[in-house]
């Protein structure tokens, strides 16, 4: 199934139970704006390339539009269409000012050199620094890109429209960015688990996580869930997974992976297993922190942990899901677990706009506040409406992006 045909059932999963006018329905599911570019960059050898770029502008009656630029090859319209979908629904869900905007460029990073990507980030700003702003959409790092991309394009963009920190989120600490921006989704991934398994009466100490990835979402939720004192019994990323069944010595791990350019490969303390494997073992809590689409309906009869956290953007596909929700597995959806980064997104803009910086504490104190009352109400809401957490923030999600575009007389 295709990426925006994945949302649009969700939505319409939620939206029957809203009575949604189908004219409303067009219009909250229609993008905004749909922009593809070109990208010629003359590589390192001399050779001319051409890449193409994308940003999708979803939804902004809420707010400005808010969403990553993700660099990697899998990148196409389609699925920069569905994530952008799903960022209206984040803000909305975790109820900050914002729409949702998706964009990014097929490109596989880990191939090009470092001047190479420079150029290919500065040239993707000049085709589409007209469209993003700090008053309209606001890109932000996602896979494939990080605070020097953030960087590069806050220069790219200043030249045409000077100063203006506040049009990028996700930049380096020094450079306006925010303290704890970087960790911000994995430790919401974290907070977010300790609010699931409070409200299921678990222990910590009990709960055996399996983590899938070790980006930057994976490995801050593996140390925030390790220092909560976790058993994180398995992590992989693309060049390997590892699994001990008494708990993996996660800051043993972490100390490797900064020798070993962030990468799990050769790692000699847990046992390796396949990357399909660890969807499959025997675990409380399993943690899907990577790439979209990685539970179908071909695995999802196999997958054993009756707890899951979708801290990757659409890792479960709506096949898997009701497979899921009919064996009674209890899952956190991706527009609410993994919200803690826009989340601190959005502090980073307040704090631009504002030139005043906050403290670690502050953010970390104003990130667990949004991301519990969020939690609290799609639990609520699930249960009164007798329905999984999915639908539930769903149905939060679309009443509020329904209640603006009402109330500014789109309706
Ligand atoms: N790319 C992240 C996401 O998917 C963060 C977006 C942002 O900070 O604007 O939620």
């Amino acid at each position: 199934m295709k990426a925006f045909e994945a949302t649009q059932l969700y939505f319409d999963r939620a939206a029957a139970r809203l009575e949604l006018s189908d004219n409303m329905r067009k219009l909250l599911l229609t993008p905004k704006r749909e922009v593809q570019v070109q990208i010629p960059v003359e590589m390192d050898d001399g050779r001319l390339e051409t890449f193409i770029g994308y940003r999708v502008q979803h939804d902004d009656s809420r707010g400005p539009m808010k969403g990553g630029l993700r660099y990697h090859h899998d990148v196409d319209l389609d699925e920069v269409r569905a994530l952008a979908a799903l960022m209206t629904w984040k803000t909305a869900v975790v109820d900050l000012p914002y729409g949702g905007a998706k964009g990014g460029i097929a490109i596989d990073p880990r191939k090009l050199s470092l001047k190479e990507l420079e150029r290919i980030t500065r040239k993707f700003i000049d085709q589409i620094h007209d469209v993003i702003g700090p008053d309209t959409d606001i890109p932000a790092p996602d896979m494939g890109t990080g605070s020097r991309e953030m960087a590069w394009m806050r220069n790219q963009w200043e030249k045409y429209h000077g100063f203006n920190p506040a049009v990028f989120t996700g930049k380096p600490v020094e450079l306006y960015g925010a303290e704890g921006r970087e960790e911000a989704t994995g430790r919401g991934v974290g907070i977010l688990a300790y609010k699931l398994l409070g409200h299921l009466g678990r222990k910590p100490q009990n709960t055996k996580v399996a983590l899938q990835g070790f980006g930057n979402v994976g490995s801050h939720a593996a140390k925030f869930l390790y220092e909560s004192e976790y058993k994180v019994v398995a992590v992989s990323d693309h060049t390997a997974a590892y699994y001990n069944p008494d708990g993996i010595d996660i800051s043993k791990l972490l100390k490797f992976t900064l020798s070993n350019k962030g990468l799990l490969a050769g790692f000699n303390e847990a046992e390796r297993i396949s990357g399909d494997e660890l969807l499959e073992l025997p675990v409380d809590l399993l943690i899907p922190a990577a790439l979209g689409g990685v539970i179908t309906a071909k695995n999802a009869t196999r997958i054993k942990a009756p707890l899951i956290i979708e801290a990757a953007n659409a890792p479960v596909d709506p096949e898997a899901d009701q497979i899921l929700h009919e064996r009674g597995v209890t899952l956190l959806p991706d527009i609410l677990a993994n919200a803690g980064g826009v989340t601190v997104s959005y502090f980073e803009w307040v704090q631009n706009r504002q030139f005043y910086k906050w403290g670690l504490n502050r953010v970390r104190q104003e990130l667990d506040r949004v991301l519990s009352q969020a939690f609290e109400s799609v639990w609520h809401e699930a249960k009164i409406q007798e329905c999984s957490l999915r639908t539930a923030a769903y149905i939060i999600a679309i009443r509020r992006v329904q209640t603006a575009t009402l109330l500014s007389g789109h309706g």
